[in-house]
């Protein structure tokens, strides 16, 4: 499970969904998981929800399950979600789900409603149809309303992964050992404070390599440990070229 998912799961324990969430957090792509996550649960028919492998699940993943319904800006040049859209919404909102137990709504940008477009909902929100799941994502929930934001339940995200630093990626990427002797080398000529960054970045450069299966777990614990304990001898002034040799030893020869 990743960290988005993580965030996600915590609001439907056993199973039980409310019925509007808001999505707020991390960058639009995370968010846009964020939402694919949660509907694949609400729809799931399988166990643990999500399943992952049940006809439900396999359509959410697809992008192809009938009983949801994207809503978002008409056009890329459009400010606002309009009223009309909104309405639509609320008549759709009455119907029976296709297939699955539940329809699930994600309006996008959900910060992009006008005013009109959030009351027009409010009712919708208020009093759903038992089998209705609304999901808003929004970067900025200043911008809707207070009645709206209370019949949410929020769902904050994580912020999005730090840009990793060059060298510490161009030291755990896949090459030759003296291809990547080299890269651990160019350590020493890097200031201290970028050196302190390269070296606690290296962790999580690493864990995306193995992820990946780029990586041995060996190499990634072992380069886990070599970094701790450089952490530690950068604090105390011990110089770049002993800490990169100590980094090499974390790789097989
Ligand atoms: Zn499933």
């Amino acid at each position: 499970m990743d960290r988005i998912q993580a965030a996600v799961s915590k609001h439907f324990s056993g199973g039980r969904f409310v019925h509007a969430y808001i999505i707020t957090g991390s960058d639009a792509d995370g968010r846009g998981q964020a939402a694919q996550y949660l509907a694949q649960a609400a729809l799931c028919e399988g166990e643990p929800v999500p399943c992952g492998a049940c006809r439900h699940c396999r359509k959410v993943l697809r992008g192809v399950h009938p009983d949801i319904t994207y809503v978002q800006r008409e056009k890329s040049e459009d400010r606002e979600i309009k009223i009309d859209a909104a309405r639509a919404l609320r008549a759709q909102a009455s119907v029976r789900p296709n297939e699955a137990e539940r329809s699930v709504f994600i309006i996008r940008e959900a910060d992009t409603l006008n005013t009109a477009s959030q009351n027009a909902l409010l009712k919708v929100f208020e009093e759903p149809a038992d089998f209705v799941v609304f999901i808003l994502l929004a970067e900025n929930t200043q911008r809707l309303l207070e009645t709206v934001r209370s019949r949410c339940q929020e769902i904050s995200l994580p912020p999005a992964d730090k840009e990793l630093p060059q060298a510490a990626l161009a030291i755990v990427r896949p090459q030759s050992n003296l291809e990547r002797m080299a890269a651990i080398t160019e350590l020493e000529k890097l200031s201290r404070s970028e050196l302190g960054e390269a070296v606690s970045a290296l962790p999580a450069a690493a864990l995306r390599e193995y992820k990946a299966g780029r990586m041995t777990d060996a190499v990634l614990f072992g380069l886990r440990e070599k970094c701790a304990l450089a952490e530690k001898y950068l604090a105390v002034n011990i110089s770049a070229s002993y800490i990169s040799g100590l980094i090499m030893t974390a790789f097989p020869e």
